[in-house]
């Protein structure tokens, strides 16, 4: 089934989200969803508990990778806090070195879209598209978490291109979730892509053309990764790719380099969804929807106006805090979550968009189990 904007979009109800109603704002700001399980859940991010009697995967070495996963993400996000900023979070980067003033002279977008790619890869992206600015999925406003206020989402009008950035996050550790183990791979992935996401955009300087950085800031990065070919749209409210599944982070550049876009993809995986629920089954709050894709808006850290599988972040959030770790079980289970350079893998997911899918639910019931972190740890 073809992503149409079209048919997704319900114009009345439609609304640019605003980045104050993200769960992990809320939790600054919302009495509702704010409480001491919240509070410590941040607090262990800066400093590891250090007690070893909790379950396996959440002790004191755990947290001390998963923090150290995380080290380069938080030195950037933390590095302007004296001035209200959370670069990567709620805000772009500015960090940038100025590039040349003449402007590099392009010959051809085709050739320049080409070269942009295989320069991003060798920057560390693993994936890239490319697409339009759409006013659509950037945040009405954003969300100031020192000063606790929201603010204009101003973005410069002459940036029409967006470059979306896929990084692939650690099978093995994934393996291990929910765990504070397996939140190294989310870490990690925040690290990695900022590194590429930053990178990339300096190349774009040093042509002379602008480009601003951006991860979770600015605009909702889903909508604008499919429109950019990376991937589906799926039940537990991830982006799917073809090459990693759902276990990816993503980042994006808004740019005036003049490219060429990327159109979105269509391998199967509205219709997987539609007949697997294996994430809804194992998330534990059952924050995944068992329904079809609806407009209705389950609390207000859906975006309004959209016809689609909405996860509730609220029932989510609770359970991370409750562990005091993110979770990704809905990543860990998901059918395509697979090392796709395997050939069974790849025929796999080739028989997923076709009739026989219901063949593959039934047999992959035998994947995507919990791996103890010891085994992790001792391999
Ligand atoms: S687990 Fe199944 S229903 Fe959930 S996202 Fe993956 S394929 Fe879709
Ligand atoms: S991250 Fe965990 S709690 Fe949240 S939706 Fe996925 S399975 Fe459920």
């Amino acid at each position: 089934m073809e992503y149409n904007e079209e048919k997704i979009i319900d114009k009345k109800k439609f609304e640019q989200f605003n980045q104050k109603n993200d769960i992990f704002n809320r939790s600054l700001w919302d009495e509702s969803v704010k409480n001491n399980q919240t509070i410590k859940f941040y607090q262990d991010y800066i400093k590891p508990p250090e007690n070893n009697k909790r379950p396996e995967g959440f002790n004191h070495k755990d947290y001390a990778l998963r923090n150290a996963g995380w080290f380069m993400s938080d030195y950037f996000s933390d590095s302007k806090r004296n001035e209200g900023r959370s670069e990567g979070f709620t805000n772009t980067f500015s960090v940038q070195k100025q590039g040349t003033f003449t402007k590099y002279k392009i010959k051809s977008t085709t050739e320049l879209t080409k070269e942009l790619k295989i320069v991003g890869k060798k920057l560390g992206a693993d994936l890239i598209g490319i697409t339009k600015f759409n006013p659509k999925w950037i945040y009405s406003y954003k969300y100031n978490r020192s000063e606790n206020r929201t603010s204009e989402n101003t973005i410069d009008s002459s940036l029409k291109n967006v470059i979306i950035i896929a990084n692939q996050m650690d099978k093995e550790l994934i393996d291990t979730a929910p765990s504070a183990l397996s939140g190294t791979a989310t870490g990690l992935g925040y690290s990695n892509d900022l590194s590429s996401a930053l990178s990339l955009s300096q190349y774009i300087i040093n042509l002379g053309y602008k480009a601003v950085a951006s991860q979770n800031d600015t605009a909702l990065s889903i909508p604008l990764a499919i429109e950019a070919g990376l991937g589906e749209y799926a039940r537990n409210g991830l982006l799917i790719t073809k090459e990693f599944g759902p276990r990816v982070r993503i980042s994006k550049i808004f740019t005036d380099l003049p490219l060429e876009h990327d159109k979105p993809i269509s391998f199967g995986v509205k219709n997987y969804c539609s007949i697997c629920q294996r994430c809804a089954n194992e998330c534990p709050p059952r924050a995944i929807s068992f329904e079809d894709p609806s407009i209705k808006q389950i609390n207000v850290s859906n975006i309004k106006g959209i016809k689609k599988w909405s996860v509730n972040a609220e029932k989510c959030f609770k359970f991370w805090a409750s562990q005091s770790s993110d979770c990704s079980i809905c990543i860990r289970v998901c059918p395509y979550n697979k090392d796709f350079d395997k050939l069974t893998h790849k025929i796999g997911i080739k028989i997923a968009n076709t009739p026989l899918r219901k063949i593959l639910i039934y047999f992959d019931k035998f994947f995507g189990k919990r791996k103890q972190p010891q085994l992790w740890w001792h391999k």
